[in-house]
């Protein structure tokens, strides 16, 4: 097998993409734009700290395909599992453990006795897909029939999951899909040792070692099409020709790259939708602040602090702590420009929580608008597909496509099916 494959795009779509194609035999080229590989994942040193977007967390571990790239093509990953006993939720007068577990469950004030009997019915419901949603009926509504309490904290739990302030808007099918996976997995919530530049190394290891070609610094930056085939890209300095593309970067860059060919009109839609935006407002510090918490919720500001260092040890220095703190924001917000807002409220958490962090303070990472997912969930907004019947031999992944989960298993998972779909039509 020596077909060529050249992936534009070195996030973690186009880096799982480009691994698998390579460990399977095929001439892959992985072209970047940035200087570093890992794009919305890329981790940035400063002062002794690596700050990262995220916790890297990923749910349902045990149904996450990161577990099928670790047996498949050996991707290392060290899973650090989530403490659910320092999980709590501030409720604004007291905390409380968030219901995580059924341990949590059973000690939560967030339901009463007789609700608590209820949620786990409800659990038990999705997971036997007795609740399904209905297709144009948004979740908000759909739980309009639930006790209160039940109502609130299933959508707490997918603001936290779905990193929104408007869960009310999640489709219902959508919404229950997710739960069915995450309720019936071992592991709702893992992180990974070393972060996301483990994962980036691990790639880009697997892709050099079978004798794929990474390159940074390369924006492409026109294509040629003739009738349903692109049969060229250009790059600074360099043009490229395969047997097959897959683009792993988001439709707006979709858009301009195909613009003035037959095929631009594809990306019209998926470049106007929304994408769900955060403030992050992260902080290294010299030296732990004993707290009880390593992720605190607080659910009338909706902003959570995840203490990162106590997953991974490696983006810290010795003793040191750093902590990420995020804040969603909507459409509005984002529009009346409350980023500023958004930042005091973190630092009040981290002042309730996590006090005379000021004073232990060495590094600082601000995002008043980080991308967390290029097409959010919401709504009639859907996403992309992963390969259009007007162009042959040409692929799309990333966490604006077709896939499973949500966030970077979206990346994940739709880098696994086109490269699946390229692996399929060459035997
Ligand atoms: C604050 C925050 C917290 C998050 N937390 C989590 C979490 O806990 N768990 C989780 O699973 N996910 C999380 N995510 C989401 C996760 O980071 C993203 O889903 C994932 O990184 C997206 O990867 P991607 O490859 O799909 O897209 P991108 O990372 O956007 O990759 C696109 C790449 O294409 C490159 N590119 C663009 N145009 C060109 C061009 N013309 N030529 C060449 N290269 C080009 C870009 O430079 C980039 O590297 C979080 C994100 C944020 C912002």
């Amino acid at each position: 097998m020596s077909s060529s494959v050249v992936v534009v795009g070195g996030g973690l779509a186009g880096l799982s993409a480009a691994a698998r194609l390579a460990y399977h035999g095929y001439q892959v080229t992985l072209l970047e734009k940035a200087p570093k590989l890992g794009g919305r994942a890329i981790s940035i040193p400063m002062k002794g700290f690596n700050f990262n977007f995220g916790a890297h967390a990923i749910y349902a571990r045990d149904k996450s395909i990161l577990r099928k790239f670790e047996k498949e093509i050996k991707l290392e990953v060290d899973w650090r599992d989530f403490s659910s006993s320092k999980a709590f939720y501030d409720m604004g007068t007291f905390t409380t453990p968030m219901p995580a577990t059924l341990e949590g469950l059973y000690k939560t004030k967030v339901l009463d006795a007789e609700n608590k009997v209820r949620f786990a019915a409800e659990i038990l419901k999705t997971l036997s897909a007795i609740e399904r949603g209905e297709d144009g009926v948004l979740i908000g509504d759909y739980l309009k029939k639930q006790p209160e309490q039940i109502r609130e904290l299933l959508l707490t739990v997918a603001s936290s999951n779905f990193f929104t302030n408007e869960p009310e808007n999640i489709p219902s099918p959508l919404f229950f899909a997710y739960y069915k996976r995450l309720f019936s997995t071992q592991r709702a919530v893992s992180y990974i040792g070393g972060g996301w530049q483990a994962i980036v190394e691990s790639f880009a290891s697997i892709i050099e070692k079978n004798g794929g070609n990474i390159i940074t610094k390369e924006k492409i930056d026109k294509i040629e099409v003739n009738h349903n085939k692109v049969t060229m890209i250009h790059g600074k300095e360099q043009s490229y020709q395969a047997d097959a593309f897959i683009f792993c970067i988001p439709p707006k860059e979709l858009s301009k790259l195909f613009a003035e060919t037959k095929h631009e009109s594809l990306f019209t839609t998926y470049t106007n939708y929304q994408p769900t935006q955060v403030v992050v407002f992260d902080i290294g510090l010299s030296e732990r602040i004993a707290s009880p918490y390593t992720y605190i919720y607080h659910k009338g500001e909706r902003v959570f602090v995840t203490d990162i260092s106590h997953y991974d040890k490696t983006c810290v220095p010795e003793g040191g702590q750093l902590l990420q703190g995020v804040a969603y924001l909507n459409e509005e917000e984002i529009k009346e420009g409350q980023a500023d807002e958004k930042v005091a409220i973190i630092e009040s958490v981290y002042d309730k929580h996590f006090a005379g962090w000021r004073d232990v303070l060495v590094a600082k990472r601000l995002s008043k608008k980080a991308t967390v997912q290029e097409i959010k969930s919401i709504h009639d907004q859907q996403l992309m597909p992963v390969q259009f019947y007007s162009l042959k031999d040409v692929y799309f992944a990333g966490d604006w496509c077709h896939g499973e989960g949500q966030l970077s298993e979206l990346s994940f998972t739709s880098a696994y099916e086109v490269t699946s779909r390229i692996m399929k039509h060459e035997n």
